[in-house]
């Protein structure tokens, strides 16, 4: 952006803007949600010396549960993505957004890396749906007032798993194109001295692990998105059928 600005590029200093007001509540949102649960699991992997001090987890916990709340809380970063960056401006961010993943997928559909090309594939199905989740969600909200905000956290929850699938995917296709131009090297591992080896060692594991993680991300993380779509997609009626006072807990009276 600082580059457009630099350049008197106007046009493109207000794209960029554009895009990252769209992004802004959706990286705030998902990853102090996820920093939540990250921290949560931490504690869990310790066991019990996870929650007494010594390991310095809960504090970690503790520490990142502020995330979610100052500068914005969840609740109103989803209300910003869903009804200020979406529905009022008529859709337009959702379809641009979609359309960069579109076009990030479209080079990979059939690329010679299996893993690569399956979750191209995967991040195109997903993408597309969002998008279509979006429009359906604004028809719906024409008929429902209640359905804008019923959806907002379920919608940037789903929001932020296709974003840090498509991170992933960029990152994959990086490790993948280094993996290729080293093996097979020019320069036979038998023949490097032991520093070089270990040093190809070391960065062939580093882009390996990424290729992993990806897999990771679209295998154990990606299909969270189906929960997070049903509850968008759920009647609203539920959440405001109860009275006030039968919220009470006063079984006295
Ligand atoms: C340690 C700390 C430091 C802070 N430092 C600063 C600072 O430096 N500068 C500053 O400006 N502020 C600061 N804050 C304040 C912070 O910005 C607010 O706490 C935060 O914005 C949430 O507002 P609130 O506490 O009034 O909660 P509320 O607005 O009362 O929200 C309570 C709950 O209701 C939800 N909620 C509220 N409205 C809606 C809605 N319309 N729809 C659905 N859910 C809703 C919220 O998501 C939240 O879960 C700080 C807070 C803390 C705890």
């Amino acid at each position: 952006m600082n580059d457009a600005k630099a350049a008197g590029d106007e046009k493109g200093e207000k794209h960029i803007d554009e895009q990252l007001a769209f992004l802004t509540p959706i990286l705030k949102g998902f990853l102090t949600e996820m920093g939540k649960e990250a921290a949560d699991l931490a504690v869990q992997a310790y066991g019990g010396h996870g929650y007494i001090v010594d390991n310095r987890a809960e504090q970690n916990l503790r520490d990142v549960r502020i995330a979610a709340l100052w500068e914005g809380t969840t609740q109103i970063q989803a209300l910003d993505l869903l009804g200020r960056k979406i529905m009022l401006q008529k859709m337009k961010p959702i379809g641009e957004h979609c359309g960069r993943l579109y076009a990030q997928c479209r080079p990979l559909l059939m690329h010679s890396d299996s893993g690569l090309r399956r979750r191209a594939w995967s991040l195109l199905g997903h993408a597309a749906d969002w998008q279509l989740l979006t429009y359906r969600l604004g028809l719906r909200a024409a008929s429902d007032r209640e359905a804008i905000a019923a959806a907002s956290v379920d919608y940037l929850m789903l929001s932020g798993y296709v974003t840090l699938a498509a991170h992933w995917l960029r990152i994959e296709e990086t490790a993948v194109r280094a993996l290729a131009s080293r093996i097979p090297s020019p320069t036979p591992l038998g023949l490097l001295d032991r520093g070089d080896a270990d040093g190809f060692e070391e960065e062939t594991e580093f882009y390996r692990a990424k290729v992993q993680t990806s897999a990771f991300v679209f295998e154990r993380l990606l299909p969270r998105t189906a929960a997070h779509r049903a509850a968008i997609l759920a009647p609203t009626s539920a959440l405001t059928a109860m009275r006030n006072e039968d919220f009470s807990f006063d079984h006295g009276r």
